[in-house]
């Protein structure tokens, strides 16, 4: 018998005809159905939708659960990232060394306020490579902004990213979309800096049933900016003191976020532990090769990336044909983006970024998310390290 109708004969046929998913939001709505219909029903009553006790709630629980002072609820994270930079001050020709590795937003936040991206390289676990990031500023003149991104659900060591921004002069803002409650050496990310970004899109930890996004600090003054920035730049009604933007977080979502995702999201986060922990004791395949954990993380698995060595399309398709769904993150690193040409930047040259391309060349992310249930998660172990390579 073969290994997954073995499986099925033990819990069931769902595993053998199932696709593992990457996200299952069917199973979220369906262990959380009444939560998040009574939710909605809250907000409909209240006949209150756009920043009233939903968004200011969620904010103070969000805050709260973060260990910072503030949140401001926002549209999306690409949203809070711009908002942060243009709190912080951020003007047309600013440098902003970042990674050449994350999703496009990191960039695109940058170049919205004018800025200028500077890349570094990444090191073995994908992140930001602050001797990578010495040796550009050495090259290429100093940075006003640095922008590292906790990928994957790792954290970066927030003691040397305080070092670098304090020796460069440089205001750090973290790109924490991936790695809510993520710490390092104890410090959940996004406090090193004056002011954080994160994200609520679906697929994140913490995901709303849309988009969203919000900005944490612990400065009332950036706090009060970040609001005003978000509605119009208005500081009183119909008093506008800034070019602000539509940016407000719905009371819809904030409802959901804070009834039904916020409350699960630690439960979650030690299930996704758990699942990663089976994939760091299971994997075996040596064509397969899992970026290390950086130093002092305690991360929260949003992705679980391994390293092909081979031809990672067949390794895709033969997870495929096991009824496991594969992603990458990200095939195509930011400085070899065609919009970059566009915000008049010239595309890097292939090799300038050796470890972020071996990534963006041999990166697969496995399936995990908090509903997976133990027998998919062995299928997915026993299906890699079957892979015929
Ligand atoms: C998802 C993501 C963003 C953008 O968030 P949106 O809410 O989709 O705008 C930014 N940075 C990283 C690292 C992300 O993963």
């Amino acid at each position: 018998m073969c290994f997954t109708s073995r499986l099925a004969a033990l819990y069931g046929s769902r595993v053998s005809t199932h696709v593992v998913r990457l996200a299952d939001f069917n199973a979220a709505w369906e262990q959380s159905r009444e939560a998040y219909l009574a939710a909605v029903d809250r907000v409909g009553r209240s006949g209150w939708l756009i920043l009233g006790s939903e968004v200011s709630t969620f904010e103070a629980d969000l805050a709260r659960f973060w260990g910072l002072e503030h949140a401001v609820g926002v549209a999306s994270g690409l949203d809070a990232l711009e908002i942060a930079f243009r709190a912080l001050g951020a003007r047309p020709g600013d440098r902003f060394l970042t990674t050449p590795l994350s999703a496009f937003a990191t960039t695109l936040a940058i170049l919205r306020v004018g800025g200028v991206p500077v890349f570094a390289d990444v090191d073995a676990s994908g992140l930001l490579d602050l001797d990578a990031a010495e040796r550009v500023v050495a090259a290429t003149g100093p940075v006003r902004f640095v922008v590292p991104v906790h990928l994957f659900g790792h954290a970066c060591s927030l003691s040397r990213l305080q070092a670098f921004c304090l020796r460069h002069d440089a205001q750090l803002v973290e790109d924490c979309a991936q790695a809510i409650g993520a710490r390092s050496e104890g410090h959940a990310v996004g406090t090193a800096g004056r002011v954080c970004a994160t994200s609520f899109y679906p697929t994140k930890n913490l995901g709303a049933f849309g988009d969203g996004g919000a900005l944490l600090t612990n400065s009332v003054t950036l706090r009060d900016e970040a609001r005003a920035l978000r509605d119009y730049g208005q500081t009183d009604k119909y008093v506008h003191t800034r070019l602000g933007m539509n940016s407000r977080l719905d009371e819809l979502q904030a409802a959901l976020l804070r009834s039904v995702q916020l409350p699960l999201l630690s439960a979650q986060t030690d299930r996704r532990r758990a699942i990663a922990a089976r994939y760091l004791a299971g994997l075996s395949h040596p064509r397969l090769t899992i970026p290390p954990v950086p130093a002092g993380s305690d991360s929260v698995w949003h992705l679980f990336p391994v390293l092909v060595a081979g031809d990672r399309e067949r390794f895709r398709a033969h997870l495929k044909s096991q009824g496991v769904a594969t992603g990458l993150h990200y095939p195509l690193l930011i400085p070899h983006q065609q919009a970059m040409q566009e915000a008049g930047h010239a595309l890097a040259p292939a090799g300038a970024f050796p470890n972020a391309e071996r990534f963006a060349s041999d990166e697969v992310s496995l399936p995990l998310h908090p509903f997976m249930s133990e027998a998919e998660c062995e299928h997915v172990v026993a299906s890699c390290n079957s892979w015929e390579a």
